[in-house]
């Protein structure tokens, strides 16, 4: 019974059906990072190049600073009317196809293929290729590539060096195993832009989202004997600064990357919700603690929207990652 089956497809299996299809819908999730997008892209180049008809969906625009993505041109909240009506759908990177937001059409489940390397994905599509050792959803793109016999162009390969870039914070996290350096490697040798996505990505800061980042650190607090730090972002700082919520995608880094600090928060309230992310060292399991509030994630990185007011928000985080184990002082 397809309901009651989580088990991923193979590599095989999932090539079959993009092979067997002639018309595809890539989809990314709202507030689109570097993977979802790249991933995405990556493998719609690479199904255009096959010679199939290609759309992409995404429910927010493309952020300024992924804008130097190819195709990205082509990013659109909507499908044409005459899409055929076997169109595979792929979601990249997203544990459940919610995450795609409020403007995706009703699909068939028999349409949607999932493709992701989240703990916890839902396994939503007929076909769910769901690699959560995987650094990102690129690298499980790759896997798919390896199979088909792609040949990674350089389009391709920034798509996919992006989607690494992304998710290992510029090779930084935990996750940046020596495979993943190796696909690195083997992404440049085929031609990917490393230093153009440096230069978009990781520097060319807006002037906006420093003094964004300045007000936001006005306000951090911090609790659990030092091991937690949290801030928040609201309406009224974006307008004091001329920043906006692009601009304060890696604040929460920042938090966590203070001495002492295990787990960060930083919470958004913006139009009437607040969204909260999160982030840990590797020591308390932050996608737990997000999944206990309706959100989701990895173990070190989590996200989730709460409704009510900023206190009650501090409140119901602090009790999720309290329950998680953020009071129990390290064992040593
Ligand atoms: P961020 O803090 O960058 O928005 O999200 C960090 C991680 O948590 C990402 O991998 C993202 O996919 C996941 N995430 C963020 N918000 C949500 C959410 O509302 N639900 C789920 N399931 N995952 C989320
Ligand atoms: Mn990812």
């Amino acid at each position: 019974m397809i309901e009651d089956d989580v088990r991923s497809q193979t590599e095989a299996e999932v090539v079959a059906e993009l092979l067997r299809r002639s018309a595809f819908v890539m989809v990314s999730h709202v507030k689109p990072d570097g993977d979802t997008l790249g991933a995405g892209l990556a493998l719609g180049i690479a199904l255009k190049r096959m010679g199939k008809r290609v759309h992409y969906f995404q429910q927010d625009p493309v952020p300024r600073n992924l804008r130097f993505l190819p195709d990205a041109q082509f990013v659109a909240r909507d499908v044409p009317a005459d899409l055929p009506a076997d169109a595979l759908w792929v979601f990249c990177d997203m544990s459940d196809y919610g995450r795609a937001g409020e403007f995706l059409p009703a699909i068939d489940r028999a349409n949607m293929l999932d493709i992701d390397h989240h703990l916890g994905n839902s396994h939503f599509g007929a076909f769910n290729f769901v690699i959560p050792t995987e650094c990102s959803t690129g690298t499980a793109v790759m896997r798919l590539f390896r199979e088909m016999k792609t040949e990674i162009d350089p389009q391709i390969a920034t798509c996919l060096l992006t989607t690494i870039m992304t998710d290992t914070g510029g090779f930084m996290h935990s996750n940046t195993t020596p495979q993943v350096l190796e696909l690195s490697a083997e992404l440049m040798r085929a031609g990917a832009g490393k230093e153009q996505i440096t230069e978009e990505i990781f520097a060319n800061k807006r002037v906006a989202a420093t003094r964004l980042l300045g007000r936001i650190i006005d306000e951090m607090q911090f609790g659990h004997d030092g091991r937690y730090c949290y801030s928040y972002v609201d309406d009224a700082m974006l307008v004091q600064t001329g920043g906006d919520g692009e601009d304060t995608e890696d604040v929460v880094n920042v938090l966590r990357g203070q001495e002492n600090v295990e787990v960060a928060a930083l919470f958004k309230a913006y139009a009437g919700e607040i969204r909260v992310s999160l982030r840990s060292n590797g020591r308390v399991n932050v996608q737990a603690a997000a999944a206990r509030l309706g959100g989701g994630g990895h173990f070190r990185a989590s996200g989730l929207t709460f409704y009510g007011s900023r206190e009650e928000a501090f409140a119901a985080v602090d009790a999720a990652l309290s329950a998680e184990g953020l009071d129990v002082a390290e064992q040593s």
